[in-house]
């Protein structure tokens, strides 16, 4: 567990006993070891994480992010210092993201209902505009230059396209490749080769092509359209937020780090971050949290458990009774939500 800053402490905090308390009603013990990186941390002592951070986490079976960023900590300093330390370093190229409109919950666009909106982006998580490569200089007298390169590697793009073929097939076999080819010729239009290669292993999944900008509009314009999304890690993590909110709030969006060969553990986190407009005052949504923990036990093979939670919540949604948080209509706290939660699972 590192609940990291903000309401990321608040929903790791407030949900990690539900959790260990449903797994044991289903027979599995789950041990959590808790670390307190974070924005603190580096305040007190200069490094949001020690130095043998991932010697430490390697040995666990999945780990549990809240979420990192600080008014006091710039956020570049926050990203690059925890969470892509990890994602790298555990070879976690696939961030799978789901975007689901529960029934009793009011999307900002008009006219769709529960369900409607059901879609799956599959982000690359390890390269791409998030490699931590460029510099900057002085130019001579009054001028200055900033080079922020993008990295694409035949291994990272062929995991996330691979692992977005895959869903595509169990899913309703319509993939839809997100890119901005016509301005980035150099790694998109690589990346475009290789969904194009991997197309012709999966002769029966149908695959649409958009740029971002145009994808971007059409989150918005026509969702219900969407299946299985493979995008890069930028796009990606811009397409999620629009994902998230156009299923109800950002607060409720799950998201997955997956290390494909196994060797690592993955990572499972909220898409939101530490949320500075709302930490301290009790009331952040802990869906997002509960949904990427049911993500985790379907990761961990403990489908009954994955699906236990995701229904729980679901029902929970569709319940105009129930408590809900601020930010999808309703006044209750993170804990009246999880209290409920936790009356409905486990009594
Ligand atoms: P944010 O996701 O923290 O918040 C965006 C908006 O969504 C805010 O209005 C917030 O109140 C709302 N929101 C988010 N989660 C919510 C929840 N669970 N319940 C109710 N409302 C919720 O994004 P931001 O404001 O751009 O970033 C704040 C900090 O978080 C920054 O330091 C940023 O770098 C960091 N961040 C971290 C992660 C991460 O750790 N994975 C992800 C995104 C942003
Ligand atoms: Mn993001």
């Amino acid at each position: 567990m590192i609940p990291g800053d903000g309401i990321g402490i608040e929903v790791t905090e407030a949900t990690e006993p539900l959790l260990i308390e449903l797994a044991a009603a289903h027979d599995v013990e789950i041990e959590t070891t808790w670390f307190d990186w974070g924005s603190e941390r580096y305040l007190e002592e200069g490094a949001l994480m020690p130095d043998d951070g991932l010697e430490t986490l390697k040995e666990f079976d999945a780990i549990l992010l809240g979420a990192v960023g600080h008014p006091d900590v710039p956020d570049h300093v926050t990203l690059r210092n925890l969470r892509l330390p990890i994602t790298k370093g555990f070879n976690q190229h696939i961030c799978k993201r789901p975007s689901y409109l529960f029934d009793g919950v009011e999307s900002p666009l008009r006219g769709y209902e529960g369900g409607d909106i059901d879609l799956v982006v599959y982000r690359q998580n390890t390269e791409g505009e998030y490699a931590d490569v460029g510099g900057r200089e002085h130019q001579g007298f009054g001028n200055e230059v900033a080079v922020q390169s993008a990295v694409y590697t035949r291994e990272g793009t062929e995991a996330i396209v691979r692992a977005a073929f895959e869903a595509a097939t169990e899913r309703s076999g319509k993939l839809t490749n997100i890119t901005k080819s016509n301005a980035q010729a150099y790694g998109m239009v690589f990346w475009d080769e290789i969904v194009e290669e991997v197309s012709e292993e999966y002769p029966d999944i149908t695959v649409e092509r958009l740029l971002v900008d145009a994808g971007s509009m059409d989150f918005v314009r026509r969702p219900n359209e969407f299946d299985v999304v493979v995008a890069s890690n930028l796009f990606g993590d811009i397409l999620t937020d629009i994902g998230g909110i156009i299923s109800g709030s950002l607060g409720m969006a799950p998201s997955t780090n997956i290390n494909p060969s196994g060797e690592f553990p993955s990572m499972f986190e909220p898409v939101h971050g530490s949320a500075f407009d709302i930490m301290g005052e009790g009331i952040a949504n802990p869906v997002g949290m509960l949904l990427s923990m049911s993500l985790m036990f379907e990761h961990l093979e403990e489908d009954d458990l994955a699906e236990t939670l995701w229904d729980g919540v679901g029902a929970q949604l569709a319940d105009s009774d129930a408590p809900r948080t601020p930010d999808i209509g309703g006044s209750a706290t993170t804990l009246d939500v999880v209290g409920d939660l936790e009356e409905r699972l486990l009594e």
